[in-house]
């Protein structure tokens, strides 16, 4: 904790990736050292982890990257910090995200842009930029993220890490402030897959405060992840590469040689590659950005100026709806606002089954794309993301351009299967990271850490 509270002071100036570091965590890893001298600490124990703004922390203020959250503590603990620090990890701070995790560069956060440790004038991805920059930066050993659409998996590629989209259900939501509920996953961000299936295996499994929580048992995914290191782990393996999303338009020549000679390294090693098609991906990022918006809408509802952060009050004598739009107006960021207004209208009577109930069909669609590969296949391969880290302010005013990032991540998340990002090299044309994406049937995850160790 020391070595990486160090770290922090000599590189965050530049990177900043934390919003906010816990002041307890030397007490609270001396307290751990003591435990573990006495026998009574094991496996993660002691071990620092940076935190996204998006989980609540009892100790630590929550603000999902916005300004209507300054400063608010939460009551509570999110479900996967109690369980980390049950087992001995020392939360070490909270990192910087797109606010409410809405972005793929953390360019929209209220509080400043992070740096991509590779090349601070790049964006380390989004949403979850600051946990993934923190990791890649040397100034946390793991990270947690949440995924809606791509935001564990986009930055921990464009920052050579590894980063784990679990199930839906596999981890709790309780307590991670919520963007798309039918879409949130909190997964690990790590610099090996052994790492984040240890993460995983402290952070996942049933939660009675998660509705959507599977009850069921779940293997080691840090077995899983030392099963793959082992010779011939992957032979008879079936890898399906998914044409559509295998390279292109929208793909950088240098990220799909790497993935083409990661594709190589799995097959030398026994695994059979087999191209499966899935037409309807290609509407994902349509159905997303009609699904996502509408249930964000509903769920930043609750920030109405009486719960929760920030109050602003006009002058005179404000109405309680004044009180409202004003904190609103205030509180929210450009992109929060474009994607509630988005929600609303496609949600509105009269136009819901033209946009929510079409995006719904499509949703259906590619939950059928997967089934029908997973017939023939074991994992799907994709590219991360369709290029390496972006300079810093590039696609800010574009959205469309930014959405573009999340391509190959959205079709996860639409269907709740599981997805891992992981290195795959530097693209020769800039020398930057290149995440690798492998996705298996829901709760197969551990097929994930399998594949994902095998190629490390
Ligand atoms: N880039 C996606 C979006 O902007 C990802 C969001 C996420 O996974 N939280 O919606």
């Amino acid at each position: 904790t020391q070595a990486h509270l160090d770290r922090i002071a000599a590189v965050d100036g530049d990177v900043h990736a934390f919003l906010h570091l816990n002041a307890d965590a030397l007490d609270t890893a001396s307290a751990i050292d003591k435990a573990r001298a006495e026998g009574a600490a094991s496996g993660l124990a002691g071990v620092p982890v940076a935190i996204k703004d998006v989980l609540c922390t009892l100790d630590m203020p929550s603000t999902s990257g916005s300004k209507i959250l300054e400063g608010w503590i939460p009551p509570y603990d999110a479900t996967v910090v109690a369980r980390m620090r049950a087992a001995g990890l020392v939360p070490l701070g909270k990192t910087n995200m797109d606010e409410f995790a809405m972005g793929s560069s953390t360019e929209h956060s209220a509080y400043g842009n992070t740096h991509n440790p590779w090349d601070l004038s790049r964006i380390p991805g989004g949403s979850g930029g600051g946990s993934a920059a923190a990791v890649s930066a040397f100034e946390a050993p793991l990270a947690l993220g949440s995924d809606t659409g791509g935001s564990i998996r986009q930055p921990a590629a464009v920052t050579g890490s590894v980063g784990v989209k679990p199930t839906y259900g596999g981890v709790s939501r309780y307590g991670a402030i919520a963007l798309a509920s039918s879409l949130d996953q909190v997964g690990p961000v790590t610099r090996t897959v052994l790492d984040a299936g240890l993460l995983h295996d402290v952070i996942g499994g049933h939660d009675p405060h998660d509705s959507t929580s599977i009850p069921d048992a779940w293997p080691s995914f840090a077995d899983a992840a030392r099963a793959g290191q082992r010779e011939g782990a992957v032979r008879g393996l079936r890898v399906g590469v998914v044409s559509e999303l295998a390279g292109g338009e929208g793909f950088q020549p240098g990220v799909v040689q790497r993935f083409q000679e990661a594709l190589a390294l799995l097959e030398a090693q026994g695994a059979e590659i087999v191209e499966v098609s899935a037409p309807s991906f290609q509407y994902a990022i349509a159905a997303y950005y009609l699904i996502l918006p509408a249930e964000a809408s509903s769920n930043l509802a609750k920030f109405d100026s009486v719960r929760f952060g920030l109050r602003v009050t006009p002058d005179g004598q404000p109405t309680v709806e004044d009180v409202m739009s004003a904190t609103r107006e205030a509180g929210f960021g450009d992109e929060v606002k474009r994607r509630i207004i988005l929600g609303t209208y496609a949600l509105s009577a009269g136009y819901y089954d033209a946009y929510y109930g079409s995006a719904q069909k499509v949703r259906t669609l590619i939950q059928r794309d997967f089934d029908a590969a997973f017939a023939k296949v074991d994992v799907l391969a994709t590219p991360s993301a369709p290029t390496t880290a972006f300079p810093l302010g590039s696609k800010v005013d574009d959205p469309l351009a930014m959405y573009l990032n999340d391509l190959t991540t959205i079709p996860a998340n639409l269907a709740g299967v599981p997805g891992i990002s992981l290195p795959s090299g530097l693209a020769p044309e800039d020398g930057l990271p290149v995440g690798i994406q492998f996705m298996a049937p829901a709760r197969e995850d551990a097929r994930l850490y399998t594949v994902g160790a095998a190629l490390e």
